[in-house]
């Protein structure tokens, strides 16, 4: 059914055991991909430096020293990087940075963990990337694999580093979460079932603010494939369906969606879901939108991308359907956080985008205080106005910098108020919303501003939920 091919015979010459330890490998980025990394090259006898441009966490240094692995932090030192043979780098540091232009210039070639991971394990790898819905549908995935009785991790941009448990854990199989930044520099690598959910502009600051190179990348999940490999992609998605024509499929292709019929893959019919892939001796999978644990319109095409994979993976139809209906969702995406005097409040921080924001307020069932703000990764907002129009009372900005905010929504909402912390915007929504409706946090930009992370912003909402 699927490629037996192993990674690892892909890039044989720089594996080879014995030629590792005459060969530097440095890891740039000592987070928990680069020091999972740094575990594994350890393991496979190369000899590694480890260098973080920022300072490194406790944790992280800890392992590193319980290891004897040579690291720094705060510096880069550059005659050391520049003699490198092969650099893994964390997906965190931009292609702009001064150190990796350097070592382009040297031709020094430079890859993603997962990359790196990718030649010690022979399990079969499900890559999960998208723009948006990403860990949703990696965490899902894996939840069905693993209630099935499968042997399956889980890694990418979730979790424990791959790398690291391609060292020490011996599983089947593993779901990745993929992002395009790591897709930037993977080349040998193959996913043996490879998911892309969707194409929407995002972190388009690091693709020259072309649609079409951001496009490129997120395609990359299906480089090296075969005949005897996946991919799952959404029929409904215009991104995806103009890269389609640029870029030749070669693996069994399953198409998803809800606005029309497909002939292999999921759609849905009257409110159920139908996945039919034509196995032999299998029946199509049928489930209720209703059943669904994920509700709302993404979640739809969540639970089809993942529900493809389990078909593929030839999994029991009534535990398909018991996994999908138990999954509970994972922190920070549309999480209710509580309702007070009638107002339900909602942490959906990990929208950093326009396209998860429209999905939200798409979802929401009656009126809406909405929290928006935050940086702006070069935001079109005109997607939202139909529904921001229709849906939103009001808008209150959490960011430094709300100007585009008030200039994209003062024609359609009578109120705009600026906030500069989660407290002071929980409290004003608080008291611009009435019983029976909504306060939803989701900003569609990055939360660096004011906050650690989207996590450390959806925990500060909550926090300030809970105290009124
Ligand atoms: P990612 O890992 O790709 O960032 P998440 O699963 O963490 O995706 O979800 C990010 C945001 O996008 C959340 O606000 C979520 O509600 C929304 N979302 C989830 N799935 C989808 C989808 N298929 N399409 C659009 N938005 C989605």
């Amino acid at each position: 059914m699927l490629n037996n091919n192993k990674n690892i015979e892909n890039n044989k010459a720089s594996s080879l055991s014995g030629m590792n330890e005459t060969r530097l490998l440095v890891i740039l980025g000592a987070g928990e991909s680069g020091v999972g990394a740094a575990i594994l090259a350890q393991q496979k006898g190369y000899k590694i430096f480890v260098s973080d441009f920022g300072s490194i966490a406790d944790k992280y240094k800890q392992e590193l020293d319980q290891l004897g692995i040579v690291y720094e932090e705060n510096q880069h030192t550059e005659a050391k990087i520049l003699s490198a043979s092969e650099v893994v780098k964390s997906p965190g540091i931009p292609d702009k940075s001064p150190i990796i232009k350097k070592l382009a210039e040297k031709q020094i070639p430079i890859i993603s963990e997962i990359e790196f991971a990718g030649r010690y394990t022979d399990a079969k790898l499900i890559c999960i990337t998208g723009s948006n819905g990403k860990s949703t549908a990696t965490m899902l995935t894996y939840h069905i694999l693993k209630n099935a009785g499968l042997n399956v991790g889980l890694a990418g941009n979730i979790g424990k580093s791959f790398a690291k448990q391609v060292a020490l854990e011996k599983f089947d199989y593993y779901v990745l979460e993929i992002s395009s930044f790591m897709l930037d520099n993977m080349y040998r690598f193959k996913a043996n079932i490879a998911v892309l959910l969707n194409i929407t502009p995002d972190h388009l600051d690091r693709y020259e603010y072309q649609m079409e190179n951001y496009s490129d990348s997120k395609f990359k999940i299906i480089q090296n494939q075969t005949g005897n490999d996946v991919f799952i992609y959404c029929a409904d998605d215009d991104e995806t369906l103009k890269g389609l024509k640029k870029h030749e499929i070669q693996a069994k292709a399953y198409p998803f969606s809800i606005q029309k019929l497909v002939e292999k893959g999921a759609h849905l019919e009257n409110n159920n879901i139908i996945i039919d892939i034509h196995q032999t001796n299998q029946k199509p999978f049928s489930m209720s939108i209703t059943e669904l644990a994920l509700q709302g319109k993404h979640n739809i095409y969540n639970s089809m991308a993942s529900g493809i994979i389990a078909k593929v993976l030839e999994l029991r139809n009534e535990s398909i359907r018991e996994s999908m209906g138990s999954f509970t969702n994972i922190e920070h995406r549309l999480e209710h956080v509580a309702k007070i005097s009638g107002i339900d409040f909602i942490n959906d921080s990990k929208a950093t985008n326009v396209n998860s924001t429209w999905y939200a307020l798409e979802s929401m069932p009656g009126e809406v205080v909405l929290i928006l703000g935050g940086v702006d990764k070069g935001n079109d907002y005109n997607m939202l106005k139909d529904l921001v129009k229709n849906k939103v009372k009001s808008i209150v900005c959490l960011g430094k910098d709300n100007k585009r905010i008030h200039e994209a929504f003062e024609d359609d909402v009578e109120i705009i108020v600026n906030t500069f912390s989660a407290r002071e915007a929980v409290e004003i929504a608080y008291h611009l919303a009435k019983k029976g409706d909504t306060v939803l946090l989701s900003p569609a930009c990055a939360s660096f501003d004011l906050f650690k992370n989207y996590e450390d912003r959806g925990n500060q909402f909550k926090q300030a939920v809970k105290e009124l």
